[in-house]
């Protein structure tokens, strides 16, 4: 399992992921960002970092 936690991210947020793989992630994330961060389009520059956040969840 993959873990993602939004705060490293974007300051101040407390929402986490789980998903089997980072596309996953990706997946819930962009919904998130949409619904409760106000972006419409993901930019690549943040789905990197979120990549780059993703750590393994035991
Ligand atoms: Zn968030």
């Amino acid at each position: 399992m993959k873990k993602f936690t939004c705060g490293d991210v974007v300051a101040g947020c407390s929402r986490t992921f789980e998903a089997p793989d980072s596309d996953a992630i990706l997946a819930q994330v962009s919904g998130h960002a949409r619904f409760d961060h106000g972006l419409v389009d993901v930019p690549a520059e943040l789905v990197g970092q979120v990549l780059l956040a993703i750590r393994e969840a035991a």
